[in-house]
């Protein structure tokens, strides 16, 4: 009996996926049939995205694991229908561009480049921006993304704290975990990174209380998940000042809607979730030996804790 592998994405990423999956799965030496189409009860894999259509794991019934196109999970972490296995995305190609997203943003804010990029008014200022190393920057999500990030901008020598649920221990990092941890790291944050999951413990992670904990003028960047910030809150902050700025990638609501506070505020930019993605070239590999482990009997990598929501 082969083994089948149901591609639930998008669409268009079919034709993307399917022949780096039919090589790397020749290249394991695996029989597998991969399609877009299966009776559920002949399907052993689902590689999953929240867009492609399966919500109702009841019928699914060799299922042995969902392995998730996406590094997020909060749209299938709570399916009470799905009771296999779940793995998420870690991806190196993901990691990359995440790496380049923030520190591209960090570097806008830190070397000060809209006051010459957008404003060309004829006044000469010669301000010359502090060095990185005279700048801390706070990383809250200290996982697969967060502590790449984080190491990217301690080699580029910024003072970096970040901030998770445990304990880390992470070379040039002042890790910090719990509600103490959380105040002392951003007491001293002039530009805050959000790479937490969306949990129900990590909503509003950012609210009235602790925006309040920040340097005045500090800078927020989010390509974390909207919910994380209570809005009202960071609007309430952008109005007096308390937040210089924000660049956010993520939204409760995507897209964001065209009335909605952010895109008008000129202290506001908004990105359309592009910070980074999931790239096929190496997620394909990653699924590929998920699907080894589970036919060789060996533990899936990249488990999410159902419990935990991540
Ligand atoms: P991980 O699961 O690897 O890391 C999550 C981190 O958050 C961990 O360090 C975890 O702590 C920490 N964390 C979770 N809950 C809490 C809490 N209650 N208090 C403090 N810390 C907490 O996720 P990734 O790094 O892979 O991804 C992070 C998020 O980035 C994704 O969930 C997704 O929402 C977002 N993302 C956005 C993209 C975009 O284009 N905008 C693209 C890809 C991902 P610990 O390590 O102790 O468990």
């Amino acid at each position: 009996m082969s083994v089948n592998v149901l591609f639930s994405a998008r669409p268009a990423l079919w034709p993307v996926y399917e022949p780096l999956l039919t090589q790397y799965l020749d290249e394991a030496g695996l029989d597998v049939q991969l399609g877009t189409e299966f009776e559920p009860d002949q399907v052993d894999y689902v590689v999953y995205a929240p867009n492609g259509g399966v919500q109702d794991f009841r019928p699914f019934t060799r299922l042995k694991a969902v392995l998730s196109l996406w590094a997020g999970v909060e749209k299938i972490v709570g399916n009470e229908t799905l009771t296999v296995p779940l793995a998420r995305m870690v991806d190196h190609g993901l990691t990359q561009g995440m790496i380049e997203w923030v520190v591209g943003h960090v570097l806008r804010y830190h070397l000060g480049m809209d006051r010459h990029i957008t404003v060309q008014d004829g006044v000469w200022t010669p301000d010359v921006p502090p060095l990185a190393q005279e700048r801390n920057v706070c990383v809250l999500g200290l996982g697969a993304l967060g502590e790449a990030v984080a190491r990217a901008l301690t080699a580029l020598e910024f003072q970096v704290s970040g901030w998770s649920r445990t304990a880390k221990d992470i070379p040039g990092v002042t890790c910090l975990h719990d509600a103490e941890g959380l105040r002392q790291a951003l007491s001293h944050a002039e530009i805050v990174v959000l790479l937490l999951p969306d949990t129900p413990t990590t909503e509003n992670a950012l609210n009235a209380e602790t925006l309040a904990l920040l340097p005045k003028g500090a800078r927020i960047i989010n390509p974390g998940r909207g919910p994380l910030i209570d809005d009202d809150a960071l609007l309430d902050a952008l109005n007096t000042g308390q937040v210089g700025h924000a660049t956010l990638d993520v939204f409760r609501v995507e897209p964001l809607p065209a009335d909605h506070a952010y895109w008008a505020h000129p202290n506001v930019t908004v990105t359309p979730h592009i910070a980074s993605e999931t790239r096929p070239v190496t997620a394909a590999q990653v699924i590929c030996e998920n699907i080894r482990r589970g036919e060789a009997g060996e533990p899936f990598v990249h488990l999410v804790d159902r419990t935990l929501g991540y």
